[in-house]
């Protein structure tokens, strides 16, 4: 397992088009076991195959206490609602901003074993992170729905900087 090189805005991995896998063999499971080693080194709550230079249809999620969750092919099957919530992503670092995001989020994917199965959140940073590495797979970035770049708050601006475990 290996920490991978983390990808910024501007790099255009971020921006190109992702592949879905199609058979989840050895390379597959080494890239899972990379960015789950990558998010965790960076203090993130998730990662995208795009934010490792890696243009293919694979996502981590990891919240404090919950289980790791794989997500290959993954496919947003519902959202509703709407809230706005501060977001902050691991390949724009030292930043947040406010936008919107939809209040639940089902995502339909395959976990690392091949089986589907189904993720919904309502409310939490779980649906926040399910729609964040959706939009990652797709080549967008949050600060692609900011109007000005006036709307980034550099995180040194914080007192605390608790904002750091939740980038996405
Ligand atoms: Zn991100």
């Amino acid at each position: 397992m290996a920490v991978l090189r983390l990808r910024f805005a501007g790099d255009p991995v971020l921006r190109r088009k992702t592949h879905a896998i199609k058979k989840i063999d050895a390379s597959v499971q080494r890239l899972i076991d990379d960015m789950l080693d990558t998010m965790h080194a960076a203090h993130g709550v998730g990662l995208a195959a795009p934010q490792v230079g890696q243009s293919l249809r694979v996502a981590v999620i990891h919240m404090a206490e919950e289980e790791v969750i794989v997500l290959i092919n993954p496919q947003i099957v519902k959202r509703t609602g709407e809230r706005r919530i501060e977001e902050g992503c691991l390949s724009v670092p030292g930043y947040v901003a406010e936008i919107a995001r939809s209040e639940s989020v089902t995502v339909k994917a395959l976990n690392r074993e091949g089986r589907p199965f189904r993720v919904r959140a309502k409310d939490d940073l779980l649906a926040q992170a399910l729609e964040h590495e959706m939009d990652h797979l797709n080549g967008v970035l949050y600060i692609d729905y900011l109007e000005s770049a006036d709307q980034l708050i550099p995180l040194e601006s914080r007192e605390e900087t608790t904002v750091a475990e939740e980038e996405l």
